[in-house]
């Protein structure tokens, strides 16, 4: 082949590549009518207790809420569900999990009647390229989703599908698999990572849990993350394990801070991300809250 027909080829390739994947996307999305471009959330959820308290971080999530219009549905990527392989939950009514122990009967006595959507499950489903995704009829809302979506929506009127977190990924196939879900904000889905960006119970102050505080490696490491974020620099958030011993400290288990690099891997280069509830408590935990927006 000649050389300059060899590049005309080569600059083909690409573009009827992006066509044929943008018509697949299309057809996967159909059921969804196209929206302006959704929000994307982080949520540090804290304590299961915000569930049932009036504090400046229930007061957070209820703002945030009415800054973003209502979604169709809801895709949560909660901390506390992990299973090996993907999954999403694909019942029309979803339970209430309270997958905790040791709190006041009030905490169990909490329902969050929000409807499933099968439709999402199945279109989550087929969007998700780098595996097979199964279709779960038995897990639910956990904590990690109702505790903090009650906040946003009380009514419990917009339909939620929890995806699940393959306990035996790494952080970069987090961030890629979350790329594939972009699609479904531009058709009215709020996708919410709900975790903790810096969480350490072994190092928690039990005696000083109300209190709003963080030990030096916490606020070190939370203030490096927030850099990170507005730097764009997600590969430096991906490679977690190589930042030093702050890191190291907040992130002694990667479930409650994967959920992060699912929000961040959805952001567009000209998007806007800020911060809410961005505050330490006990010591070991910050609640920073991340919202990512159109600037
Ligand atoms: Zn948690």
């Amino acid at each position: 082949m000649e050389r300059r027909k060899f590049l005309q080829s080569l600059a083909i390739i690409p573009l009827t590549y992006t066509a044929m994947k943008l018509n697949e996307l299309n057809k996967i999305t159909e059921g969804f009518d196209k929206t302006d471009t959704m929000p994307v959330l982080f949520l540090g959820h804290g304590s299961p207790m915000n569930a049932i308290e009036e504090n400046e971080f229930v007061t957070g999530f209820r703002n945030i809420g009415k800054t973003i219009p209502k979604p169709k549905s809801i895709l949560c990527i909660s901390a506390h569900w992990e299973t090996r392989g993907s999954y999403v939950t694909a019942m029309e009514t979803p339970k209430t999990i309270h997958d905790f122990g040791g709190f006041p009967q009030a905490l169990y006595n909490v329902q969050y009647p929000a409807p499933g959507s099968p439709d999402l499950a199945k279109t989550t489903k087929d969007l998700i390229k780098k595996t097979e995704v199964g279709l779960d009829d038995k897990w639910g809302l956990d904590h990690g989703c109702w505790s903090v979506v009650k906040h946003l929506y009380p009514k419990a009127d917009v339909p939620i599908v929890q995806l699940s977190l393959d306990y035996s990924q790494s952080a970069q196939y987090h961030y890629d698999l979350a790329k594939e879900l972009s699609s479904l904000r531009k058709k009215g889905i709020l996708i919410i990572g709900s975790g903790n960006i810096v969480h350490n119970l072994g190092e928690l102050a039990w005696n000083r849990l109300n209190e709003n505080f963080g030990f030096d490696w916490a606020i070190e490491a939370n203030e490096k993350m927030k850099k990170y974020m507005l730097a764009n620099d997600h590969q430096s958030l991906i490679n977690y394990k190589s930042q030093g011993k702050a890191f190291d400290l907040a992130i002694p288990s990667p479930e409650h801070y994967l959920p992060l690099l699912y929000a961040l891997a959805l952001k567009e280069e000209n998007e806007k991300l800020s911060f809410f509830n961005d505050s330490a408590v006990g010591g070991s935990l910050s609640m920073t809250s991340v919202k990512i927006d159109k600037a």
